[in-house]
């Protein structure tokens, strides 16, 4: 069996500043994610941080990624343009899955990929219910109709996305806010998962639920197996369906 290769992208800026942080993910939230990815018999997951050679993400690696995931918050604008454009044509003419995590939203490549800005509304660390609003959906197998998450970070609506193509989650807030925590888009033959919790000064990355839901979206968001090559330049030659059919 091939595994699903994981990339987890990690801005790794408040661990190196934060004792708070580092205590809480020792190593890192990208050691943190990528042990329990580890555990599935069918991902391999590796990480990379933005001050790494090529920010991270090489040719070659990328071009060996099946799943990317991003979790940056300070630092947005250091990630090249030139780097997001690569990203983006991954996803959209060669199906790499993308999952940004929490602040991810403002991220360029998020920006890129689903065509808005990802602004929204902020506040404070709060007790936040995760709503299951689409059961039936992969990304929400083994998950309860609803849980608790004792202290997130406060992401609410309005969120300056595009209609999602699918939602999975939707959160309420104890101050009273929602928000449209997680959901799915289709970008080319590429998908993307957006999923709220993640907070730095957080634990959500040990909550059961959340990484139940991050394990079935890296599963969910792999490279289809596509029944025909896809090409580089983004284009295919026409089929002649009607000589094909007449034989
Ligand atoms: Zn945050």
């Amino acid at each position: 069996m091939n595994k699903i290769r994981v990339t987890f992208w990690h801005e790794f800026r408040h661990e190196k500043r934060n004792e708070y942080v580092s205590k809480l993910y020792p190593g890192g939230i990208h050691s943190v994610v990528c042990g329990f990815l580890n555990e599935e018999p069918d991902i391999e997951a590796t990480f990379v941080a933005l001050d790494d050679p090529e920010q991270g993400l090489t040719d070659e690696l990328l071009e060996n990624t099946d799943v990317l995931i991003w979790w940056g918050h300070l630092a947005h604008e250091e990630v090249k343009d030139e780097l997001v454009e690569k990203i983006a044509y991954r996803v959209m003419a060669k199906g790499m899955g993308f999952i940004p995590l929490h602040s991810g939203h403002k991220s360029k490549p998020f920006q890129r990929i689903v065509g808005s800005t990802g602004n929204l509304s902020w506040g404070d660390n709060q007790r936040e219910i995760i709503w299951n609003v689409s059961p039936g959906h992969p990304i929400a197998a083994g998950i309860p109709e609803h849980f608790l998450i004792e202290s997130e970070e406060m992401y609410g609506e309005p969120f300056y996305i595009p209609q999602p193509d699918e939602l999975v989650f939707s959160s309420w807030y104890e101050n009273g806010n929602i928000f449209r925590s997680g959901l799915c888009y289709k970008r080319g033959v590429g998908k993307v998962f957006y999923f709220q919790p993640g907070h730095e000064t957080c634990k959500s990355f040990y909550d059961p639920n959340v990484r139940r839901i991050i394990v079935n979206a890296v599963r969910w968001a792999k490279p289809n197996d596509f029944g025909f090559p896809q090409s580089n330049d983004c284009t295919h030659t026409t089929t002649k369906i009607k000589d094909e059919f007449d034989k």
